[in-house]
C-alpha cells in the first residue's frame, strides 16, 4: 500500500506585524486622500500584494523624485535613510513612514552607538533596502558584513568599541556563525541590546526547523526579492527536508516535486497573504495531499499601530465628518 499523503502546514506562517500595518497603511491612505497614492519601492516584497494594491491605486516608484510635488508617498515597511525623509520634505510631498517599529528600533541602535562613536558591523544582505535604509542612519561608522565569508574584510579603528547589528530578516544560524567568526577576530565585539532579527523571522524558521525533517519536499509561498522567504527555504533543506521550493503561486508547482513524496510543508514568508497558501493547500488536494496537519509551536499575537502621521489625518477626518452631520 502506498504512504499515505499529507501537508504538514507551519504556522506561524504569512503577515507579520509589521507588513500588516504597512499594507493597511496603504489601504488606508487610498481610501482618506483618494488615488493616486505613490509608494517609494515595494510596500512589502510581494508580487501579489503590490499587484493588488496597484490595481486599487496605488503607484509604486523607485525615487521620491518620481513624485508629483504635494502628493502623498508611503515609505515601505523595510524602512529609509533620513536622506529620503529630506527629500521629501524639499519636494513638499506628505510622507507616511510605514516602516517596521522593529526596523525603527535598529535604527535608533545604530544612531546611538555612531554617537557613541562605535564602528558598527550590520550583518546583512549587500543591496537590501533594509541594509541601505539603516546605514544611511551612520555611513560614516556602519560598515556591511554580507555572511560569514565577508569577515575578513572587516577592518575597525579600535577593536574595544565595536558592536554588531543585523538586518532583521536573516537566517538565525547564519547569522550566529557570522557573530563567532567576527568574535573570532574582535573578542570585544558586543552585542546588540536585544535581538535585531525580529521575532517574525525566528519563529516562521522555528516552526520550519520543527518540521523539516519530516518533509519530503517544502514548498514556500514567497517572492525571490523576500529576504525572509528565501531564508526559509534553505533553513528547510539544512533542517532535512529532501527539498525546498519557493512559489510565488500554486500554478509554479512543478509536480516532479511532489513524484514519491509523503509528507509536504507547506509555509510562507512574512509579507505574504494566507490566500496564496490556501490556493497552494487546494492544489495540493488536487494531487492527493488532503490530509492538513497545522503546526504551531508559538502563538504569535503582536500588532502594531498605524504610523503616528496616517492616525492623526484619520482622526481629522473623523471629527470633521461629526461636525458637519
Ligand atoms: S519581517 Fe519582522 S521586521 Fe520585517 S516587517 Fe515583519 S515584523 Fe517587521
Amino acid at each position: 500500500m502506498a504512504d499515505p499523503k499529507r501537508v504538514l502546514l507551519a504556522k506561524p506562517r504569512g503577515y507579520c506585524a509589521g507588513v500588516d500595518r504597512a499594507v493597511e497603511t496603504v489601504e488606508q491612505a487610498l481610501e482618506l486622500y483618494g488615488a493616486p497614492v505613490y509608494v517609494r519601492k515595494e510596500i512589502v516584497h510581494n508580487r501579489h500584494v503590490v499587484e493588488t494594491l496597484s490595481s486599487k491605486g496605488a503607484v509604486f516608484v523607485e525615487e521620491n523624485a518620481e513624485v508629483p510635488t504635494g502628493s502623498v508617498v508611503v515609505f515601505s515597511a523595510h524602512g529609509v535613510a533620513p536622506e529620503v525623509h529630506d527629500q521629501a520634505a524639499e519636494r513638499g510631498l506628505k510622507a507616511i513612514d510605514a516602516t517596521c517599529p522593529l526596523v525603527t528600533k535598529v535604527h535608533q541602535e545604530a544612531r546611538r552607538f555612531a554617537r557613541d562613536d562605535y564602528d558598527i558591523l550590520l550583518i546583512g544582505h549587500d543591496g537590501h533596502e533594509e541594509v541601505i535604509g539603516t546605514s544611511g542612519e551612520a555611513p560614516d561608522h556602519i560598515q556591511l558584513v554580507d555572511g560569514p565569508d565577508s569577515v575578513d574584510k572587516v577592518t575597525v579603528r579600535d577593536p574595544e568599541k565595536v558592536v554588531w547589528l543585523s538586518q532583521t530578516t536573516l537566517s538565525v544560524d547564519e547569522t550566529l556563525e557570522t557573530v563567532d567568526r567576527l568574535k573570532q577576530r574582535l573578542p570585544m565585539l558586543q552585542s546588540p541590546p536585544s535581538d535585531d532579527i525580529c521575532y517574525a523571522t525566528q519563529n516562521r524558521q522555528q516552526v520550519i526547523k520543527d518540521i523539516a525533517a519530516d518533509c519530503d519536499v517544502v514548498i514556500v509561498v514567497g517572492s525571490r526579492n523576500s529576504s525572509n522567504s528565501v531564508r526559509l527555504v534553505e533553513v528547510a533543506v539544512q533542517h532535512g527536508a529532501r527539498a525546498g521550493h519557493l512559489v510565488d503561486f500554486a500554478h509554479e508547482i512543478d509536480d516532479a516535486w511532489l513524484e514519491g513524496a509523503s509528507t509536504v510543508g507547506v509555509s510562507s514568508g512574512a509579507s505574504v497573504p494566507d490566500n496564496l497558501v490556501a490556493d497552494v493547500l487546494a492544489y495540493l488536494a488536487e494531487r492527493g495531499f488532503g490530509e492538513v496537519e497545522e503546526v504551531e509551536p508559538v502563538v504569535e499575537k503582536l500588532t502594531f499601530a498605524l504610523p503616528r502621521e496616517l492616525v492623526r489625518d484619520l482622526k481629522a477626518a473623523e471629527l470633521a465628518k461629526a461636525e458637519a452631520k
